[in-house]
């Protein structure tokens, strides 16, 4: 009996089988990993209070959920449904607390907006989830910033291009660790204030979202399957501007700790 027979068969004593599954490996037979030619890191967020990290799957962002907000950008909020967009997993740059990120400013625009955002991270998903078990998927809640050149969003949206120039480049998700639900709570109210160079730019409170995090949820889901490691970014309020480099970010949502970063 040859060793791949003995692998196919079960081998019969264990230290036969050992050496028909080291043989396996050696020529790829039992190795159930496929190989790749190079290696692609995996995103992921360090979780507050643990050494384990919250996998990045996909990062939704929802648009214009708040109703002052909806307006500078020229929208009723009273008649628009919730809008969503995505980003690549990999635009998140995580910044611990404490420590300020640098954040590059990216090529193309001369319009680099910032958008303050309470971001809800999914342990579970699912379609057609109903608001009131939304909350159930919900892993825990990070502070981000969801970083816009508003010049070409805007220019891609007059003529009814698509937006991802605009919203979707590298680094533009800044960040802070993940806050299991079960060591805080559901963030449903608090103060979300921006401040840039220590003057405050954007200052709301997280119950005036049009769309609450739950409702968020049951409404992406009717178009996307949601899973496990998908993040939504809840929206920003009012008062978005302009940086410049050399800019010092802070944003805080009461109860998480302040999201901090340098354009560079
Ligand atoms: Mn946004």
């Amino acid at each position: 009996m040859d060793r791949r027979s003995m692998l196919k068969t079960g081998g019969g004593a264990l230290g036969a089988l050992g050496g028909a599954l080291a043989a396996g490996c050696a020529t790829g037979v039992a190795d159930s990993t496929p190989r790749s030619p190079f290696k692609v890191a995996a995103v992921t967020l360090p979780i507050a209070g643990s050494d384990e990290v919250f996998p990045v799957r996909r990062i939704y962002c929802i648009g214009r959920n708040y109703a002052a907000h909806a307006r500078e950008m020229g929208s009723d909020p009273t008649r628009e449904p919730p809008f969503f967009f995505q980003k690549p997993s990999d635009a998140v740059q995580f910044v611990a607390p404490g420590t300020v990120g640098d954040h590059p400013y990216p090529s193309l625009t001369k319009n680099y907006h910032y958008e303050l955002e309470l971001v809800a991270a999914l342990k579970s998903g699912g379609t057609r989830i109903a608001k009131e078990d939304a909350l159930q998927h919900v892993y825990g809640y990070a502070v981000g910033l969801d970083m816009t050149r508003r010049d070409l969003q805007r220019f891609m949206g007059d003529q009814k291009k698509p937006w991802e120039i605009g919203k979707s480049f590298d680094h533009s998700a800044p960040i802070g660790p993940i806050h299991p639900v079960a060591m805080t709570k559901h963030y449903t109210q608090g103060r979300i204030v921006l401040t840039v160079n220590g003057q405050i730019k954007q200052e709301a409170d997280l119950s005036y979202m049009i769309w609450s995090v739950a409702e968020q949820i049951a409404q992406l889901s009717e178009a996307f399957e949601l899973k496990a490691g998908d993040i939504i970014y809840s929206g920003t309020p009012e008062n978005v501007g302009p940086v410049v480099k050399g800019d010092l970010l802070v944003g805080h949502i009461d109860g998480l700790p302040d999201l901090q970063v340098r354009i560079v």
